[in-house]
């Protein structure tokens, strides 16, 4: 019996940096009636706040809801009428120097340059330095058409993954590429949950969109959990209303 259900966001909740969709908040307003609900993504705690905790109704059962932003090195729960930091680990000034510079160098070694950028492509969220190829501000039709096989990523990836040895370097969302500390990732975020919520492994499972190697959700199934991989948030609806409908 599954106690907590955890997702990815962009891409499984919602597409890439949008707000979820009127069926993803009625489904996950049903599901939280029947378990906990984990959300695990790249994304800053800003992100989370405009995607989905200011999107749920009213009938939504915050209190079962563990929003990990950061690829779980932060947890936001629900008290007293409120959303608030249960712990936030950050990078040292060096170590984030270090990234700031080995990526410029790693974009100039693989020769990728895209022909129009949207604002900043580096973002420093404190515990976790975000690469989007096309910028923050790129259209959502850009995006999906840039790297939709990540094989770009890819190139990226292992060029920087031999630059920065000793941190966790994975794709993210359409164009992304996450950069955390060693052994950060969403087997660790799921760790760090399992002993703040006290549910145990095996009573959780797992949803995204990018479970396969090289994906930011594949450390989930690597740490053993039960995983359903999804192709957009449409799908992850379909498999909610399943999960919803044994759980019940
Ligand atoms: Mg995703």
């Amino acid at each position: 019996m599954k106690k907590l259900v955890a997702f990815d966001l962009d891409g499984t909740l919602a597409e890439s940096k949008q707000p979820l969709q009127e069926a993803m908040q009625q489904a996950l307003t049903d599901l939280l009636g029947v378990a906990h609900v984990a959300v695990i993504s790249g994304g800053d705690w800003p992100q989370f706040e405009k995607q989905v905790a200011s999107r749920l109704p009213e009938a939504a059962d915050r209190s079962k809801l563990w929003l990990m932003p950061t690829t779980g090195t932060k947890l936001y729960t629900f008290n007293d009428g409120a959303w608030s930091a249960v712990f936030a680990e950050l990078f040292d000034d060096a170590t984030k120097a270090k990234i700031l510079t080995e990526f410029d160098a790693a974009l100039v070694a693989t020769g990728f340059v895209p022909e129009q950028t949207w604002g900043e492509r580096i973002e420093d969220r404190g515990s976790q330095i975000t690469f989007s190829a096309l910028g923050q501000q790129a259209p959502l039709d850009a995006k999906e058409h840039w790297d939709p096989d990540f094989a770009k990523r890819k190139i990226i990836q292992a060029d920087l993954r031999k630059r920065l040895p000793g941190l966790s370097i994975n794709m993210g969302g359409a164009t992304s590429i996450d950069i955390t500390r060693e052994g950060v990732d969403k087997a660790y975020g799921i760790k760090k949950l399992r002993d703040a919520s006290g549910i145990p492994l095996d009573e959780m499972m797992f949803i995204g969109d990018a479970i396969f190697p090289g994906g930011n959700d594949y450390p989930a199934k690597e740490l053993g959990l039960d995983t359903v991989r999804v192709r957009d948030p449409k799908e992850t609806v379909a498999v909610i209303e399943g999960i919803v409908a044994c759980l019940k």
